[in-house]
């Protein structure tokens, strides 16, 4: 096809390292930094897109190699208005390497740039151009309920959280004693009273016998679900929990494709799926996901980077929560709407981030 004011003429990428805003630990690892990858392509007529992924510490240079060298080229001359062609074309460019996270990873920077050229080109905001199902969506907070922190900590950050409106508290477990993780959790459950959602999260820290024990002790505190009990990869055992526990199991933070999404809602291994926009290679296999769980009657709670899953989690009519943990605040001019323990959605066109560049330019390490 001949170049018209619409074909990417220009694809860049770059790493970014934030310090964290809070410091995070859980069951498996603490986060270390955020390195934050960003691409910004370029059509002919003169528009530019930002987008960006990230890791929590570990390997953002391999995802901006894969950038560069791979799928940037692959894109260069392709209509940026046609998301699932150029989209294809980046997957397609590293064949031998999908699926997998450093891939998906970086297919997300490349198409949430995309997504940022649709919507402005079109000057619509990301909920709307994505679906557009509802403006506002309830926020839980993270930040109170680390690993680290003591149970006093705990039930202080809980009630701060419930006095400012907040939906949900999610708490870290995965302590060496089970009975000492239902000791923290029921001392939170106490405190907050019957009204307040109350998630807890193991990032894959048990086996199965051990999630089975875990979950049991965990009934009597009606929780809103239980989080990665197991590693990501088995399916079958997270099948066996759903089927011997009350407690709804979600997945999803560390699942890198929606063929592994769809084994897990076929054979009914998760009541909630919390797909992260950058783990699964963006805006365009983030909505398959969750049209996907649709299909199943099964609602999306996403992972992380709020600032761009409150527009994607209002685009679709089975969003769930939405977490909140802070981590742009260095590098953008904007920050989330919070009005009543809700996000209310950007309605700017583009993601609805503002980004600062001299801050970026500033903190850029390749
Ligand atoms: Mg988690």
């Amino acid at each position: 096809m001949p170049p018209t004011a619409t074909t990417i003429t220009t694809a860049t990428a770059s790493l970014v390292d934030l310090e964290v805003e809070t410091v995070r630990t859980d069951a498996i690892q603490s986060f270390l930094k955020q390195e934050t990858i960003f691409v910004e392509l370029g059509t002919a007529d003169g528009l530019a897109g930002r987008g960006y992924s990230y890791t929590i510490g570990t390997g953002g240079r391999a995802v901006l190699s894969m950038l560069r060298e791979t799928l940037l080229p692959a894109v260069i001359g392709l209509d940026s208005r046609a998301v699932e062609r150029v989209w294809r074309a980046a997957f397609d460019s590293s064949r031998a390497t999908t699926v997998g996270p450093i891939t998906s990873l970086a297919l997300a920077a490349l198409d949430t740039a995309l997504w940022d050229l649709r919507c402005l080109r079109d000057a619509q905001p990301l909920w709307l151009a994505a679906g557009g199902f509802r403006d506002t969506v309830p926020l839980y907070d993270t930040e109170g309920g680390w690993l680290h922190l003591g149970t006093d900590e705990l039930v202080e950050n809980a009630l701060r959280a419930k006095a400012q409106g907040w939906s949900g508290v999610k708490l870290k477990v995965g302590r060496p004693s089970a009975r000492e993780d239902a000791e923290r959790v029921g001392a939170v459950r106490d405190a907050v009273g019957p009204g307040m959602a109350v998630m807890v999260d193991a990032n894959q820290s048990l086996t199965l016998a051990s999630a089975r024990a875990r979950t049991a002790l965990l009934e009597p505190f009606d929780l809103t679900w239980y989080e990665e009990p197991m590693p990501a990869e088995d399916v079958t055992a997270h099948a066996e929990l759903v089927r011997s526990t009350s407690v709804p199991i979600a997945v999803g933070e560390s699942i890198y494709s929606v063929g592994q999404f769809k084994e897990y809602l076929q054979r009914g291994a998760a009541g909630i799926v919390q797909t992260d926009v950058a783990r699964i290679g963006g805006i365009t296999p983030w909505l398959k996901v969750a049209h996907l769980a649709e299909a199943y009657n099964v609602t999306v709670c996403p992972h992380f980077l709020m600032e761009l899953h409150v527009s994607l989690t209002a685009a679709i009519p089975n969003g769930g929560f939405v977490e909140h943990i802070p981590q742009l605040g260095a590098i953008t001019t904007s920050s989330l709407r919070i009005v009543d323990g809700h996000a209310v959605v950007p309605d700017e066109p583009g993601l609805g981030i503002a980004w600062d560049l001299d801050a970026i330019e500033d903190r850029r390490v390749a």
